[in-house]
């Protein structure tokens, strides 16, 4: 399949029969459609659209109760040094619009600003998430300067406060918190909603983004996936009566999808919807430089290794269509086809971690609010 290719410095296009595409540099705006606009391809055939990559792992002093990495302080550092780097984002397609760095602590890995500046240079805006520690005025500064957005991941309120105010006030234009969705979290979401309508600190926060809890990694046994998607819903809706802006990961997609299903918005909302797009549209990279479909799929079932990009050449003939991710593309496409639901048509859902698609299992009667 052809594709062609064009880059005015501040879109990107990209144009073929069946996966089309614009990305805009400056405000990030992404647009794909298929044969029509009003196709929605099942992948982009040229190669992935973001990339995860994860820059360090192991030591990080955050300790969080629910880390899906087990990473903790007394671990060894581990971390992908600038050539690793460049080696691989040097055999990149041109599909690549944006590249999200995960790192542990901002000193876990030496070459940090280099390795987002490189990717800028080169047309690819990074973003990265952290934990909230060192974040301070040059810290903020510099992600202005190289960054389309920044996250920072909830545990300790005032860290990650001061975080989101150091990066709001350095100009950093889009500032999310991650917050980790579980049972045992739900309560605390609310305190945060509040917190976000009141607290100076977080005054220009862009967003704050729900990460659905998957068992892996040390939460395991102090955390369970969302089961009560009516508390799940009013949380949603406690957020929208106090105008806070929210997102989540696609692993959230098919409960959000059941908390709409029935609601007047349903069209309008459905728009700003992607299910899994894990090796569809996205591909994450260990610090070891290894493929996985997504972070939290590394050590799972079939993926307890990943794909090696070792000596890579050409990505997507080799990483991109290697027979492993095209197999599990099958897997993912089809994921919620058998489901007896109004939704299986736009749904794709986890094919490894049943647990977060509680909709799966049983009948939902959701509360009208
Ligand atoms: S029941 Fe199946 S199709 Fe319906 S929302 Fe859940 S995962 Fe998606
Ligand atoms: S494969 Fe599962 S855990 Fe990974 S992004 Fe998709 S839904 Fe989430």
């Amino acid at each position: 399949m052809r594709y062609i290719y064009k880059d005015d410095g501040v879109v990107k296009y990209i144009k073929s029969e069946h996966y089309n595409a614009t990305f805009n540099r400056i405000n990030g705006e992404f647009l794909r459609w298929g044969k029509t606009y009003d196709d929605d391809p099942d992948l982009c055939y040229f190669g992935p659209e973001l990339l995860d990559i994860e820059i360090s792992s192991g030591q990080c002093s955050g300790n969080c109760p629910f880390c899906y990495k087990s990473n903790e302080s007394s671990l060894p550092n581990k971390y992908m040094g600038f050539d690793r780097f460049k080696q691989l984002f040097d055999t990149l397609p041109p599909t690549v619009n944006q590249i999200a760095f995960g790192i542990t602590d901002l000193d876990s890995n030496p070459d940090f600003w280099r390795i987002m500046e490189y990717s800028k240079e080169n047309g690819v805006i990074p973003n990265y998430t952290c934990n909230g520690k060192m974040v301070d005025e040059h810290v903020a500064e510099k992600t202005a300067e190289l960054c389309g957005a920044v996250a920072v991941s909830y545990y300790d309120k005032n860290t990650c406060h001061d975080a989101v105010n150091h990066f709001v006030k350095a100009g950093v234009t889009q500032v999310n918190i991650h917050f980790m969705l579980a049972e045992e979290t739900i309560n605390n979401a609310h305190e945060l909603i509040d917190d976000i309508s009141t607290d100076e600190r977080l005054k220009g926060l862009y967003g704050l983004i729900f990460l659905q809890y998957k068992p892996h990694g040390r939460g395991i046994s102090n955390f369970t996936p969302i089961m009560d998607l009516n508390n799940f819903n009013k949380m949603l809706k406690y957020a929208e009566s106090k105008q806070v802006s929210y997102g989540f990961d696609s692993c959230t997609t098919p409960i959000y999808l059941k908390t709409i299903e029935n609601t007047a918005e349903y069209q309008q909302k459905l728009i700003y919807v992607e299910p899994c797009e894990s090796g569809l549209f996205s591909y994450y990279c260990n610090a070891d430089g290894e493929f996985f479909p997504c972070s939290f799929m590394e050590g799972e079932g079939e993926w307890k290794t990943g794909i090696s990009s070792d000596g890579v050449n050409d990505f997507v003939s080799e990483i991109w269509y290697h027979p492993r991710i095209v197999a599990w593309r099958d897997k993912l496409i089809n994921s919620s086809k058998s489901c007896n639901c109004e939704q299986s048509r736009v749904c794709r859902s986890c094919p490894h971690y049943d647990a977060i698609t509680v909709c799966k299992i049983d009948k939902i009667q959701l509360e009208v609010i």
